[in-house]
């Protein structure tokens, strides 16, 4: 394995860097829809093996391995060619996009995004998207919606699903994807709007994606979002290595704590824990497709 990017996470030096236990597994097998193996984390970081095998012994059947460069996304889709447990999403960060110095470096990236969408196991294009929160400035974010609006196009090409990374600009990504016509399968991974955006997503049969972070008290919005969100158009994701769920917060995060978010979404919908297994296994495999095979 390649490239291994370092975590940042906030509150380093003072984190708890052990991963957590390994909770009560799954009785009803389900997906973490977006996570990044590649991203290391913890005092003894988990090899890719390991986390998947974590994953497994927990109940969780498969991942998405999200790519957020070019280098991420090719190592992404080596990865779900060779391991049935893991398909990928590939794509440049929507803060990726406006390091390229050049439209004609950033046109030659995207191609190469193009290019590997074209491969089997490449079920999305992500996580791309808006994020007026870390990229600031007039040409920046000109660049960041440049690479939005392209690789909505490679996902309608491809029909495969685009998984959005939206922060700080839910209008913005309601908008562009009405102005350049949203692709079949939308996700918005990491759901961090309100109810008004739930309600957005209800009506056009945009996915929701959940993560650990609706465990955190002071998120009162996501659960109310949760609440109200179409039975068929809920998910469920780690963003591991970051987003630790409750009351793990802070220590490295990974596909096999699935089971605590899993368990915390029903509470909150009100069904048994199976039932919401089931469904969010049901509502992974129509946007992603089956894992074997
Ligand atoms: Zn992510």
């Amino acid at each position: 394995m390649s490239e291994h990017i370092r975590a940042r996470n906030a509150g380093e030096g003072t984190r708890d860097l052990r991963y957590p236990p390994l909770p009560e597994p799954l009785e009803v097998g389900t997906y973490d829809n977006h996570t990044h193996l590649d991203i290391e984390d913890g005092e003894e970081p988990l090899s890719v093996a390991e986390q998947l095998d974590r994953a497994n012994q927990a109940g969780i059947l498969g991942v998405v391995q999200v790519g957020v460069t070019l280098e991420s996304s090719k190592w992404s889709a080596t990865l779900a060619a060779k391991d049935d447990r893991v398909l990928a999403a590939v794509a440049l960060h929507p803060n990726e996009a406006p390091l390229y110095e050049t439209r004609a470096s950033l046109d030659l990236a995207i191609a190469e995004i193009a290019e590997l969408a074209t491969q089997p196991r490449v079920r999305a294009i992500g996580e791309t998207g808006l994020d007026f929160f870390r990229t600031t400035g007039d040409e920046a974010i000109d660049q960041q919606m440049y690479s939005f609006e392209e690789h909505i196009r490679i996902a309608k090409e491809n029909d495969i699903a685009l998984m959005i990374h939206d922060r700080d600009a839910h209008a913005d990504v309601v908008e562009t994807l009405k102005r350049v016509g949203a692709p079949g399968r939308v996700v918005f991974h990491c759901y961090s709007g309100d109810v008004d955006l739930a309600e957005i997503c209800n009506e056009n049969g945009w996915y929701m994606s959940f993560a650990g972070n609706i465990t955190i008290k002071r998120n009162q919005h996501l659960r109310d979002s949760l609440a109200i969100a179409r039975k068929e158009l809920v998910l469920v994701e780690t963003d591991a290595p970051f987003l630790t769920p409750e009351p793990f917060r802070g220590r490295p995060n990974a596909s096999y704590l699935v089971p605590i978010t899993v368990r915390k979404m029903a509470e909150i919908r009100g069904v048994e824990a199976n039932e919401m297994a089931a469904q969010l296994t049901a509502n992974t495999q129509a946007v992603y497709g089956v894992w074997n095979g």
